[in-house]
């Protein structure tokens, strides 16, 4: 069984991306400038405070793949200082992992009724 101290491969977890706040990444203004032309996409206002968008429950720059089973950072390299900060496998990733595992667990269903285009209304 996983313990906190042998966490899963973070492609294979997601888990610390993924909150019911809107301000749960914050993006300082290095962060906004190594966004680039995303940022536009992908960095919200909170009065004069940046952050992180969140769709579905967790960052928009997350990509959930049912098919792989995976979570994709997509602008990994240029990831906000708060994500760089929390490392695989520290006490904060076990603590993320312990609170919030059922999160990725539950997109990724979502992912796949989407994909097999089960999650629509009834036929009628
Ligand atoms: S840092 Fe920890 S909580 Fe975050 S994706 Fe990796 S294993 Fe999961
Ligand atoms: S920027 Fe990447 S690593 Fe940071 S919360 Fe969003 S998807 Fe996760």
């Amino acid at each position: 069984m996983e313990s906190p101290a042998d966490p899963p491969e973070c492609l294979a977890c997601g888990t610390c991306c993924f909150s019911l706040l809107e301000t749960y990444v914050p993006v300082s203004g290095d962060d906004h400038a190594r966004l680039g032309d995303d940022a536009a996409l992908l960095v919200v206002f909170h009065g004069n405070r940046a952050f992180m968008r969140m769709e579905d429950g967790h960052c928009a720059a997350l990509r959930v793949d049912g098919a792989a089973g995976s979570f994709v950072c997509g602008v990994y390299e240029r990831r906000p200082e708060t994500c760089r900060a929390l490392a695989r496998g520290s006490g904060a990733c076990a603590g993320e992992r312990a609170t919030k595992q059922d999160r990725p667990v539950a997109a990724l269903l979502r992912a796949r009724r989407r994909d097999s285009g089960t999650d629509g209304a009834p036929p009628v």
